[in-house]
């Protein structure tokens, strides 16, 4: 009973003010229908430093014509995905010295999924009209072909990114590992998916996907049950509350320094920019251990025909057309750097 008044609680609360994230308010919602089943599973430490490629399905589910964001939008959140994931961001080099030797990089790439579930070349992007005008978090209809949305592709192979209008002032949300398979991924307001210069808003680097998917391979906020420090992450330190806006560093709480800039706060986009070792580790412990599907076909793999530093202008192959005419190479289609379509010649 306590448990369905504090949800009334926060639904109250979310609906006067910008929510970074519905994560754990999902995973409560999750845990009262009994979809939800928290694994035992130890975190021990990754057993090797490698690439992992995380095939990715985006679905736009759309109203009108601004919720039917472009291939360069998706593609862009993409980009700040493999960079953030890998400590390539540019604003790395705003980790203060202090946590600079435990700011780390996951070795987690993110491709467009290039084969769908039946084995068709894909673009790892789905379109979805729909009569709905909001997708409230509490329903799932965004996860839900006949609720007006669009049922995942198999969550065990795919990481599942929904993108719609989603109701009040939510930016997000993720399920954990351990979640029923029907409802396994991510939903992302279309308004903050991918880099939008041109937006006001404070969330338009496209981070609020970056954290999610943080959630999505078992990370907790920094900030969860505040001093007593249970995101499970010695090197995170303990945080009294959230973060908002953009702090300015030094600050001290729990008597610590926070570690307000990392992706599991919930600072604006332009303030948050690194993941901690033991955090990373996390990620690919739950990676390997409980989602390890994700690893098993690699439907990234036309991208691993490249040669990253020959090829660094492709950002990513849309397609193989063939042998070219004197058979000496593949003639492919390709996305380069700057979202222009291309043929290209391996
Ligand atoms: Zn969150
Ligand atoms: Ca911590």
């Amino acid at each position: 009973m306590m448990r369905v008044i504090l949800l009334f609680f926060f639904s109250f609360l979310f609906s006067f003010s910008q929510e970074r994230c519905g994560a754990e308010f999902y995973r409560d919602l999750l845990i009262e229908k009994d979809l939800f089943q928290p694994s035992n599973i130890s975190n021990r430490q990754a057993l090797s430093i490698g690439q992992y490629d995380i095939p990715v399905v985006f679905h736009i589910i759309y109203n009108n014509e601004q919720e039917n964001i472009s291939d360069d939008q998706v593609i862009s959140q993409l980009d700040v995905l493999n960079k953030d994931y890998n400590a390539e961001n540019q604003d790395f080099i705003n980790v203060p010295d202090t946590f600079l030797n435990v700011a780390s990089s996951s070795g987690i790439r993110f491709c467009l999924a290039q084969l769908d579930p039946l084995g068709n070349v894909s673009s790892g992007i789905t379109r979805t009209y729909t009569d709905l005008e909001v997708f409230s978090m509490s329903e799932d209809k965004m996860k839900m072909s006949s609720e007006g949305g669009i049922d995942p592709w198999d969550t065990e192979k795919y990481l599942n990114i929904w993108v719609c209008d989603l109701s009040g002032n939510l930016l997000g949300f993720s399920t954990f590992p351990g979640t029923d398979p029907l409802l396994d991924g991510v939903v992302i307001d279309y308004q903050y998916l991918g880099v939008l210069l041109n937006s006001p808003s404070p969330y338009n680097l496209g981070r609020t996907a970056t954290h999610e998917i943080g959630h999505f391979f078992g990370l907790e906020h920094t900030f969860y049950a505040g001093c007593s420090d249970w995101d499970g992450c010695d090197d995170t330190p303990p945080i009294s509350s959230s973060s908002f806006g953009c702090p300015d560093f030094p600050q001290e709480s729990c008597g610590s320094l926070d570690m307000t800039m990392n992706f599991m706060d919930y600072t604006n986009d332009a303030c948050m920019y690194m993941f901690s070792t033991c955090q990373t580790n996390k990620m690919i412990n739950n990676l390997i251990n409980q989602r390890a599907g994700l690893l098993e076909q690699n439907f990234c793999f036309y991208n691993s025909l490249l040669d990253p530093e020959k090829d660094k202008n492709i950002l990513r192959v849309i397609d193989i057309l063939g042998r070219d005419t004197k058979g000496s190479g593949f003639n492919i289609k390709i996305y380069d750097n700057g979202f222009v379509e291309k043929t290209y010649k391996l």
